[in-house]
C-alpha cells in the first residue's frame, strides 16, 4: 500500500461557532466525496483513524502554560487571562473541547509522519492539519496547536531533511518561525502578499538567520494573481530548490484559500491550476506528507482535496460528481455536480500590473537564495 489517508468522524464533535469562517463539516464533506468515489478502497490506500497527540507530544513546541490555559478554557475552567495566549472572541474563539480538538488534528499530523517516515508508506493526507498558524504560546488564524511544527520537529528528531510548501494564500509564519535559524528545514511559502493579507509577514527578504540564512523563502503575490502566473513563479522557485535541498521528506499545507471565489483572501486561482501544483509536487515528493490547510468556500475544500487524494494514488477521476455525495451535500445546501465545474472569470486586463512585481521577486530569489541551497 503506498497511501495512507488519516481521518476520523471524531472532528465533527467540535464547532468554532455559527459566524466563524472556518466550518469543521468541509472535513467531512471531503472525506465523503473521497469515498462516493471509491478512493478509499483502492488497493494502493490505507485507511487510518487518527488518534490524539498527547500532550507530551505538541510540548515538543508548544509552552506549558499555553497548553494548561488551553486546556482550562477547553473545559469552561478559565479565570480569564487569556488575550496575552490569542484566546477569545474573533479569529480563535474558545469552543467546548478546543483543547481535544487541536490533540486531534495534530496527533493525525504526528501519524501520517510516521508512517511515512518509517517507510511504511510513501504518501499520507491529513486534511484535518496544516495550522501553520500557531505560535508556541499564542493562538493565531484560527490554528491553536501548530501540527505542522510539532510533525516536522518530530522528523528532524529522526534525522531526517525536509522540504515545507505551503500554498496557502496566508504567510505560514508559525513554521517559518520555528525553522527560521535551521538549515535542516527548507520552508518555502507562496501566498497573498503580506501587505494586504494576514498575517502581514512573508516578504521575500525574510530569508532566515544564522545557519538557516537561505533556508526560509518566501514568494508574495500581489491580489488577483492568477493560474498562469502563480504556476510560473511556482515553476521557477519550487523545483530548484527542492532539487538542490534533497529532502528525505517533503511536507506541503495544501490550502485552498487562494481560489478566485474564496471569501478571505484575493488571489485568483482556480481548481484547474490548483490541480496541477500538486501534480508539480508529487512529481518531487520522494516521500510526502501532506496537510489541510485554509478554505473557506467549503465546496472548494471538498472537490480539491479529493482532487489532491486522486492525484496522489494516480487516479483519473470522472467530471461528473458521484450521486450519493449529491444528495448528502445537498442536505447541507451544496449543489454540486462537477468536480472542478467552469473555470474561473478571467483576470485579463489586470496582468500587466502585476506580472513585473512576480518576476521582481523570481529574480530575487535566483540571486539571493539558489546560489545558498543549489551547489
Ligand atoms: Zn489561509
Amino acid at each position: 500500500m503506498k497511501a495512507a489517508f488519516v481521518y476520523t468522524d471524531a472532528y465533527m464533535d467540535y464547532d468554532y461557532g455559527p459566524t466563524h469562517p472556518l466550518k469543521v463539516v468541509r472535513l467531512k464533506l471531503t472525506y465523503e466525496l473521497i469515498k462516493a468515489y471509491g478512493l478509499l478502497s483502492l488497493p494502493s490506500v490505507e485507511f487510518i483513524q487518527t488518534r490524539k497527540a498527547s500532550e507530551e507530544d505538541v510540548a515538543i513546541f508548544h509552552r506549558r502554560d499555553y497548553l494548561a490555559a488551553l486546556r482550562q478554557a477547553s473545559e469552561g475552567l478559565s479565570q480569564g487571562g487569556l488575550m496575552p495566549y490569542g484566546l477569545g472572541p474573533g479569529d480563535n474563539p474558545i469552543f467546548k473541547g478546543v483543547y481535544d480538538w487541536s490533540l486531534w488534528v495534530t496527533g493525525a499530523t504526528l501519524q501520517a509522519g510516521e508512517c511515512v517516515a518509517n517507510g511504511e508508506r510513501q504518501m499520507a493526507f491529513n486534511i484535518a492539519g496544516g495550522l501553520h498558524h500557531a505560535q508556541p504560546s499564542r493562538a493565531s488564524g484560527f490554528c491553536y496547536m501548530n501540527d505542522v511544527v510539532v510533525g516536522i520537529s518530530k522528523l528532524i528528531e529522526q534525522g531526517k531533511r525536509v522540504v515545507y510548501i505551503d500554498i496557502d494564500a496566508h504567510h505560514g509564519d508559525g513554521v517559518q518561525e520555528a525553522f527560521y535559524k535551521t538549515d535542516r528545514v527548507l520552508t518555502i511559502s507562496l501566498h497573498q502578499s503580506g501587505y494586504t493579507l494576514f498575517p502581514g509577514t512573508g516578504r521575500e527578504d525574510e530569508m532566515g538567520e544564522g545557519e538557516g540564512a537561505g533556508y526560509s523563502v518566501n514568494v508574495p503575490f500581489p491580489p488577483m494573481t492568477d493560474d498562469k502566473n502563480y504556476l510560473w513563479a511556482f515553476e521557477e522557485i519550487v523545483p530548484p530548490l527542492v532539487k538542490g535541498f534533497s529532502p528525505d521528506v517533503v511536507v506541503t499545507q495544501l490550502g485552498v484559500d487562494t481560489f478566485y471565489n474564496d471569501p478571505l483572501a484575493n488571489l485568483h486561482l482556480s481548481i484547474y491550476g490548483f490541480e496541477k501544483v500538486v501534480q508539480r509536487i508529487k512529481d518531487l515528493a520522494p516521500r510526502w506528507i501532506a496537510l489541510g490547510g485554509g478554505g473557506y468556500e467549503i465546496s472548494n475544500v471538498a472537490r480539491a482535496w479529493t482532487l489532491v487524494w486522486a492525484v496522489m494514488n494516480e487516479v483519473d477521476l470522472p467530471e461528473s460528481v458521484p450521486e450519493s455525495y449529491q444528495e448528502m451535500a445537498g442536505r447541507l445546501g451544496i449543489r454540486e455536480k462537477n468536480l472542478r465545474g467552469d473555470p474561473p472569470p478571467p483576470s485579463h486586463g489586470i496582468e500587466g500590473s502585476f506580472r513585473k512585481e512576480i518576476e521582481r521577486i523570481v529574480e530575487y530569489h535566483h540571486k539571493n537564495i539558489f546560489p545558498k541551497i543549489i551547489h
